[in-house]
């Protein structure tokens, strides 16, 4: 089996426990488990060119834990993020999603007409503003929903190459990704409780101290809790008291579920309600 159809089917593995844990995911696993496939297999046909950072630039930014590009350098394969995008349009069409249906008609007649071009709709989710072109009627989350998405398997190659710049030995310790400084989206746990995190932009994995919040770089522990439910022992919430926020953690020690972390961020919503302030997070 090759990397890819081995990816594909833990993704589809992973759908599948979810679904029959909380079948209150079907839907909304159903589109995304066809949003992730089509991206395992874009990933395939994906080119990007090598990010070249200059060596004495390169040993700066890791002196000084600088991450190694913004967001808005990643290197996008616009041919095969189009392409993409076009099976995007197809499989929310296909959805039961009224909203999803119609932001895809909409953005798909904008492409038509040339009013918008690809590319527009994928520098939004590379954080540059072109929300003037996003058609009327069509949330900016929406296009980039749909921006993001279509560009993800870029991010990934991206990001996969710039890593073996980075010193894996080392632990980065900080509460921004080590190749693009965005958020961490997802926590893990695993092994002796060594604690990692995942980036919400790039999906790069970096380990972190393990009593941190990665929002204010808070460690005192007395300020930093924890909340799970004796249902779902895999997932806690980690807040901060300092700075009021949280970020949703799955322990590896606590589960025989297949884990594909992207599905994990979709299966988890309902641990954002949860963490809403006044929701019960201590
Ligand atoms: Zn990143
Ligand atoms: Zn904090």
């Amino acid at each position: 089996m090759s990397d890819a159809d081995a990816a594909k089917e833990r993704i589809r593995k992973a759908c599948r426990e979810v679904t029959t844990a909380r079948p209150v995911y079907t839907e909304i696993l159903k589109f995304y488990e066809a949003v992730f496939l089509a991206q395992e297999e874009s990933k395939n046909h994906t080119n990007i060119t090598r990010i070249d950072i200059p060596e004495d630039i390169l040993a700066m930014k890791l002196a000084e834990k600088f991450p190694l590009v913004a967001a808005a350098d990643f290197e996008i394969d616009i041919a095969a993020s189009t392409h993409l995008l076009e099976e995007l349009f197809e499989i929310a069409g296909a959805s039961a999603s009224a909203d999803l249906q119609e932001a895809a008609r909409l953005i798909s007649e904008s492409l038509g007409s040339g009013s918008m071009n690809p590319k527009d709709i994928f520098d939004l989710a590379l954080g540059k503003d072109t929300s003037d072109k996003i058609p009327s009627g069509v949330s900016v989350d929406m296009a980039m929903l749909f921006g993001y998405n279509s560009i993800r398997p870029s991010l990934r190659l991206c990001s996969e190459h710039l890593s073996a710049s980075l010193n894996a030995e080392e632990p980065w310790r900080t509460g921004y990704c080590p190749i693009c400084g965005s958020s961490p989206g997802l926590s893990m746990l695993k092994g002796e409780g060594e604690r990692s995190y995942l980036c919400s932009f790039c999906w790069h994995e970096w380990l972190t101290p393990r009593i941190y919040c990665p929002f204010c770089d808070n460690t005192d522990s007395s300020q930093l809790h924890y909340f799970f439910s004796d249902e779902e022992p895999e997932y806690r919430v980690d807040g901060c008291d300092r700075c009021s926020r949280y970020i949703k953690t799955i322990d590896l020690r606590k589960t025989s579920r297949t884990i594909v972390p992207v599905v994990e961020a979709i299966a988890t919503l309902h641990l954002d309600m949860k963490a809403v302030p006044g929701n019960g997070t201590q």
